[in-house]
């Protein structure tokens, strides 16, 4: 049975009766734990070790309080750490900006791209009152645009007609004049898949996003994949500027480590997860929480 961070600490900490600062030798057993427990949830090794540099500058030193057990202590500062490199705040999708706003979702196949457009569509909708129009820019699978048309029903969100033989920059050019004629609030473009990074596909999602000039451009990661994620996120971030991420699949067995990773690579903020299949599936991402899938 998995054995959480905490209890680990504690334990590992808890022959220490002296009071007093903590020192290099004792904070570096726990370390060596904190280490263990960030790369048990799938965190990138590069991650991991500027997180413990982090952990161990600000636990060296520190007084031991009379309140607490230096376990305790030290989980603290993993804590508070944790919490602090996932970013402070709940984000949102930000859509204050001319209507219609723009906002491009990018990801590798199978990622849960297409669900997510209309999961955040169906939000946007519904809790903020926005006019959401959707167009599936994948044109090599005719499946893609027909799913996105499918879900676009099912959230009661207008997709864009299909016209064939049209590229990613024409159809999103499309959508834009559409969504203008029709008084759209808001238009999600869902980009095309592609299996790894792939430079021809991913200049096509960048050329759509300085064609419509994307307000938010979305990178959508399977959280499941973990390190991967973290390659993937830094791969789109250089090519075209992400605003933002969205994790899914948190409702798997995920300790979350792809969060923390993707987060600290690129500096941009997790802004929705991803909770399962349904449409509703859709939640804030809140770094305490997570903090506390990551520390166990
Ligand atoms: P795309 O190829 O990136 O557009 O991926 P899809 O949107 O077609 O999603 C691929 C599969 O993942 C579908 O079966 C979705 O229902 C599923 N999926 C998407 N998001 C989530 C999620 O957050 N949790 C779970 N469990 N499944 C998801």
């Amino acid at each position: 049975m998995f054995e959480g961070l905490s209890d680990r600490l504690s334990g590992i900490l808890s022959g220490l009766t002296r009071r007093g600062a903590l020192t290099e030798a004792d904070v570096s057993e726990a370390l060596r734990e904190v280490r263990r427990a960030l790369l048990e949830a799938d965190v990138a090794l590069e991650v991991v070790r500027s997180f413990t540099d982090k952990v161990r500058e600000r636990a060296v030193g520190a007084e031991v309080v009379k309140s607490v057990t230096p376990g305790q202590m030290v989980v603290k500062i993993v804590n508070d750490a944790l919490v602090e490199m996932l970013g402070a705040e709940a984000e949102t999708i930000d859509v204050r900006a001319l209507p219609p706003v723009p906002i491009l979702m990018v990801g590798l196949q199978g990622s849960g791209k297409t669900t997510t457009t209309a999961k955040i569509a169906k939000r946007l909708s519904e809790r903020e009152k926005k006019k959401v129009l959707m167009a599936s820019l994948d044109t090599r699978r005719p499946a893609a645009m027909e799913q996105l048309a499918i879900l676009g029903k099912q959230v009661s969100v207008d997709t864009l007609p299909i016209v064939a033989g049209q590229s990613a920059v024409q159809i999103a050019k499309r959508a834009m004049q559409a969504a203008r004629l029709g008084g759209y609030d808001v238009v999600m473009l869902d980009t095309a898949g592609r299996v790894t990074v792939d430079e021809q596909l991913m200049a096509e999602a960048a050329d759509v996003g300085k064609a419509v000039e994307a307000h938010e451009v979305l990178l959508v990661a399977d959280a499941l994949t973990g390190q991967d994620a973290v390659n993937t996120a830094r791969a789109f971030d250089g090519r075209m500027g992400l605003t933002g991420i969205v994790l899914t699949r948190m409702d798997g067995d995920s300790r979350g480590g792809a969060a923390l990773s993707m987060r600290a690579v690129t500096g941009k903020p997790i802004k929705l997860i991803g909770t399962g299949e349904k449409v509703d599936a859709l939640e804030e991402f809140h770094p305490s929480r997570v903090a506390n899938r990551i520390l166990g």
